[in-house]
Order: structure tokens, then sequence, then C-alpha cells
């Protein structure tokens, strides 16, 4: 069986290494300009621009089976003409409702699955009487192209918002209220072509300028009723698609549930512990969704966490960890400031054991001054 990735990233690398446990072959498409390092040996790499050839391309990925993505910021014109050719999965409009903001916020709202009071503002002009709507403070995102904080503006004052109107002429922007959230959770599921579908537990993230360091599942003290209500969303969601594939949603736990925060057509930086447990991991499970083999098993046994290696640590090596029992995950990539070079995964039988693996790691990576952990979610123990 042979499969195409569109995307060269650690995500696409990490589907390949688990398509390679299921004897699928991966081909990928490099996007102009993009880095393909993080494949290197793992399969065939094929670069594409604007106006290619599809035929062409489709040929000489070696006529895969099947066509998937790791990463929303695709060309959907390509994607829609690869369908001519052979299946693609997720389809060209799930990718399309995770490129756009204003997309997502509408299907959402049609589907009354809930997110922070919001406006779209498809020009400068509409941006004060959005703000005036929805009252002080706000964050700004474009609608389209940001990721990991980037293309976001938190307006606090009058003053930010002249600045921000003054310092932007065109542009089409999601603007919502700043939640006062207790923390961030996500979920991470599955779904085939007959409808068969699969979630992970709720995991729970947390972020350092805007970028995911952590996650830690089960997300703690977090009540049965939101792993429910993210499952039922995502559920809903992914029907409505019609997806297939794994896809993840992002929420912020506030005192009556959950808002989302963010779609991803995708797997999911996230779901990167389901590589260390009993279980199939995401990218399996998206490869045995795609591919309609029977979808494999969520249920984590005990506790599992994930910290992601960013910046550019190069010294680090598995000799500088404290815990021998640490999977190291590393994507080689060039360091940078702010790249994900690789993560950790770590599991324990106990959250308080989890934690403070977890912290040693943060403590080795990071150094000693700052520990990353927030108080965990206080949601009052009777709603459990
Ligand atoms: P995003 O790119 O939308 O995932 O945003 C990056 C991070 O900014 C999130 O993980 C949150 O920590 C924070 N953030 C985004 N939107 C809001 C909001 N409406 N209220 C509070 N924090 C937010």
């Amino acid at each position: 069986m042979k499969i195409a990735i569109l995307g060269c990233g650690q995500l696409a690398r990490m589907m390949a290494q688990a398509a390679a446990r299921l004897d699928v072959v991966c081909s990928f498409v490099a996007l102009e300009g993009e880095d393909s390092a993080c494949v290197a040996a793992l399969g065939k790499v094929v670069c594409w621009s604007p106006g290619d050839d599809t035929p062409s391309l489709y040929a000489s990925l070696d006529q895969p089976s099947m066509i998937t993505v790791e990463r929303e910021a695709i060309d959907v014109a390509l994607l829609r003409e690869l369908t001519t050719l052979c299946p693609v999965a997720p389809s060209p409009e799930s990718v399309l409702v995770g490129q756009n903001r204003s997309l997502e916020r509408a299907m959402l709202h049609a589907l009354h699955i809930p997110c922070a009071p919001y406006r779209i503002a498809t020009d400068i002009d509409e941006v004060p009487a959005a703000v005036a709507a929805l009252g002080l403070p706000l964050v700004i995102k474009a609608c389209e192209s940001g990721y990991d904080g980037k293309l976001q503006w938190r307006l606090h004052a009058p003053a930010d918002v002249a600045r921000f109107c003054q310092s932007h002429e065109r542009g089409h922007w999601l603007i919502e209220k700043l939640v006062d959230f207790k923390c961030e959770v996500s979920i991470v599921a599955a779904r085939s072509g007959d409808s068969r579908f699969v979630a992970y537990p709720l995991t729970e993230n947390h972020h350092r300028d805007g970028i995911l360091l952590a996650s830690i599942a089960p997300a703690r003290q977090v009540p049965e009723r939101l792993q429910q209500a993210a499952t039922s969303y995502l559920r809903t969601i992914m029907g409505h698609l019609g997806y297939i594939g794994v896809m993840a949603a992002e929420f912020f736990v506030v005192d009556d549930g959950l808002l989302v925060n963010e779609l991803a057509p995708r797997v999911h930086n996230s779901g990167h512990w389901t590589m260390q447990e009993n279980m199939a991991s995401q990218f399996e499970n998206h490869l045995r969704a795609i591919l309609s083999m029977p979808l494999g098993a969520t249920r984590l046994c005990h506790y599992a966490g994930m910290i992601n290696i960013l910046g550019s640590n190069e010294g680090v090596g598995p000799g500088d960890l404290h815990d021998p029992e640490a999977c190291m995950h590393l994507y080689n990539k060039a360091p940078a400031p702010r790249r994900k070079l690789g993560h950790l995964t770590v599991s324990a039988s106990s959250e308080g054991e989890l934690l403070s693996r977890l912290n040693r790691l943060h403590e080795t990576l990071y150094g000693a001054e700052n520990t990353y952990l927030r108080p965990a979610c206080d949601i009052p123990a009777k709603e459990a």
C-alpha cells in the first residue's frame, strides 16, 4: 500500500514512522520552499509549486492509493485536483474550514457548539463596531495563516484599539472576547469512512508564548461530563464534515463548560503522548481511518505526558535526561528560536509521579528557574 502526505514536517515524519509498522509506504510533497529534513530517508520527496501539473505530480509520487495532509496550510485547489486522481482524506472542504477562523466559527455556530463571543471584521472600518459590541479585553486573530499565537493582538484599553486600527489597513479578522479560562484542554479523535469514531482522553495543555509546551493526560480534575462534551462536540463536527482521519479540537475550560478555541483537521501536537502508550497512537489511528482499517484502542490505563523541545536545545541528548523512562523523539530540524525540535513522552502510574517527571524534564530542558505547571483546573469536586 502506498500513500502520499502533503507536507514534510514532524507530523509527516511521525505519520510515516507509524505507516512503516503498518506496511504502508509513504511519499511526500514538499511545498515550494519547504525544508524536507524531517522526512529524510523516510520516502520519496517530490517538490511542488503552484501551477505545476497535478497528474505529473501524482505520477511522481508513484501513484499512491490515498493522499493525506500533515497540516491545514495546504493549497486547497491542489487538493481538489488530486481528488480526481485518487481519494484524499481529510477532504479539501474539511481542510478549508481548518484554514479559516471565520468559516470555522460559522460552522460551530450552525452546530450550536460553544465558543467565545466573537465578531468577524472584513475591513479595518468594521473593527471599532465589533470592539464596541463585545467590550474589552479582546483578542484579534487573523482569520488565515495565524498559528502558535502568531498574527494575534491583545487589546486591553481603548488606546490599544486605536493603535491596532492605525497600524492595519486591510485584513480579515476574528475578534474575540478574552476568555478568563481555568485551563486549556484538547481532544483528538479519529473517524473512518463508515462513521466509526474513537476519541482519546481529554488532554491538559500548557503553553509558553503561545506555543504548546507540555501536555498531561488525562486532564487533571476535569469532570467526566467535560470529557463527554468534548467527545460529543468533535463527533458532531466530524460527522457534519463527513470527516475521515484524525482531527483535534482545542478548548478553554470555563465555569459552565468548554469553549472551542480552535480546530485542527490533522494529527496534533497535544496528541503526541499517545505514541508512548499501550494504545494505537494518533498517527496510527489516522492511517487506520484513511485506509479503512479498524480503528485502534484509545483507552489510557495510567497517566501520560509530553513535553516539547523548543528553541535551540542543541545540547540535549538522551544522556542528559534525568528520567531514563522518557521516550525521545527528535525531528531532524535545524535549531531556531521557538522552533519545535522534538518532544519527550513519559508515562507514570500516578498523577504525582507524572508531574514530577515532567517537571524534572522541564528543568533539564529549560533550567531550574521556571516551573511551568499552572495550578490544576479547580472545578468543584461535586461536579466530578
Ligand atoms: P490560538 O492560536 O488561537 O490557539 O491561540 C494561542 C493561545 O492564545 C491559546 O492557546 C490561548 O492560550 C491564547 N488565547 C487564544 N484565544 C484566546 C481568548 N479568546 N482568550 C484567552 N486566551 C486566548
